[in-house]
C-alpha cells in the first residue's frame, strides 16, 4: 500500500486530500497542531506535530514511517495566513508565517529526502498560493512565504530530479476553507467576481489536481507550479 504523508491533514484541503487518497487505497499519515479531526477516516493515523519545530517533524516522521513503511508521497500543506499592513506585523507575525509556511515544507521535506533518496523514487508535493506568484495587499507575510515555497520547489525538482523524485507545487486561488471564513462576505464576493470563473475553489478541486501530481500520469511533471484559482490569475 502507498504512504502518503500530508501536513495539516484535518480540515480544509488537506481534509479533501486525506479523503481522496484514503478512498485511494492509501495509508495516510497526518500530521497537525491538534492532531485530532472531526472526521475519523479509515486507513488514516492522526499525528500530533507543529511542522514548525524539526524535533517534532522528524519524530512523527519517523513514527508514520516505521508504521507503514516509506512514505511515497509528501504533501506539506499546513498554512496559515495573516492579513494586515505590512508596516504593523510584528516579529512574531513574522516567524508564525515563515516558520509554518515555508519552514514546514523544509522540515518535512528534510525528513523524507534520505529515505527517498535510497529508494531512488518519490513524490513531494507542496500546497502554495497565486499569492505567492503575484503578492497580495495586506497579505504581503503570507505572499513572500508563498514565493519562497515556490522557489524551493523548483531547486528541489533540479536537484532530486536525478535521484528519482519529482517536486511539485498546487497555488490555489481562494478556497472555501476555514483560512477564509476570516474574510467577510463583501470580500468573498469581490473575489469571485474577479474570477474568470465567478466563485471561489473547493478543497476537493485542489486535492485532485495533487493527486494527478502524485500519480504516474504526470510522470514527466517535475518543478512546476501549478494554477487552481479559476482563472483569476491568468
Ligand atoms: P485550514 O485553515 O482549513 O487548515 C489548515 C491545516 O493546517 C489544519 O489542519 C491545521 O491543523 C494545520 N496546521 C496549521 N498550522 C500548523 C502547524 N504549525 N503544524 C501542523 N499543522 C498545522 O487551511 P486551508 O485548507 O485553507 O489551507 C491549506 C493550505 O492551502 C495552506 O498552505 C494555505 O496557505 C493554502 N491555500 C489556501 C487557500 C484558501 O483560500 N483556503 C488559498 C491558497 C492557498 P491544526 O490547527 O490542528 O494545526
Amino acid at each position: 500500500m502507498p504512504h502518503l504523508l500530508i501536513s495539516g491533514g484535518t480540515r480544509g484541503i488537506g481534509k479533501a486530500c486525506v479523503k481522496l487518497f484514503a478512498a485511494n487505497g492509501y495509508k495516510v499519515s497526518s500530521l497537525s497542531r491538534t492532531g485530532k479531526s472531526d472526521e475519523l477516516i479509515d486507513g488514516v493515523t492522526y499525528y500530533q506535530c507543529d511542522v514548525r519545530d524539526p524535533g517534532e517533524v522528524d519524530l512523527a516522521v519517523n513514527s508514520a514511517i516505521r508504521s507503514f513503511g516509506p512514505v511515497d508521497v509528501l504533501i506539506s500543506n499546513a498554512g496559515i495566513s495573516v492579513s494586515g499592513l505590512a508596516q504593523d506585523f510584528g516579529f512574531e507575525d513574522y516567524r508564525a508565517v515563515m516558520d509554518t509556511n515555508f519552514g514546514g515544507l523544509f522540515n518535512l521535506s528534510k525528513a523524507v529526502i534520505p529515505h527517498m533518496v535510497s529508494q531512488q523514487k518519490g513524490v513531494i508535493l507542496a500546497v502554495s498560493s497565486m499569492w505567492g506568484q503575484t503578492g497580495a495587499s495586506c497579505e504581503a507575510l503570507y505572499s513572500a512565504s508563498k514565493g519562497a515555497v515556490d522557489s524551493y520547489v523548483k531547486a528541489l525538482a533540479k536537484e532530486l530530479g536525478p535521484s528519482g523524485i519529482r517536486v511539485n507545487a498546487v497555488s490555489p486561488g481562494a478556497t472555501n476553507t476555514d483560512m477564509m471564513s476570516t474574510f467577510s462576505d463583501e470580500v468573498k464576493e469581490v473575489i469571485s467576481e474577479d474570477t474568470p470563473l465567478g466563485r471561489l475553489g473547493e478543497p476537493s478541486e485542489i486535492a485532485e489536481v495533487l493527486y494527478f501530481l502524485q500519480s504516474e500520469k504526470a510522470s514527466f511533471i517535475t518543478g512546476q507550479i501549478i494554477g487552481v484559482n479559476g482563472g483569476y490569475l491568468i
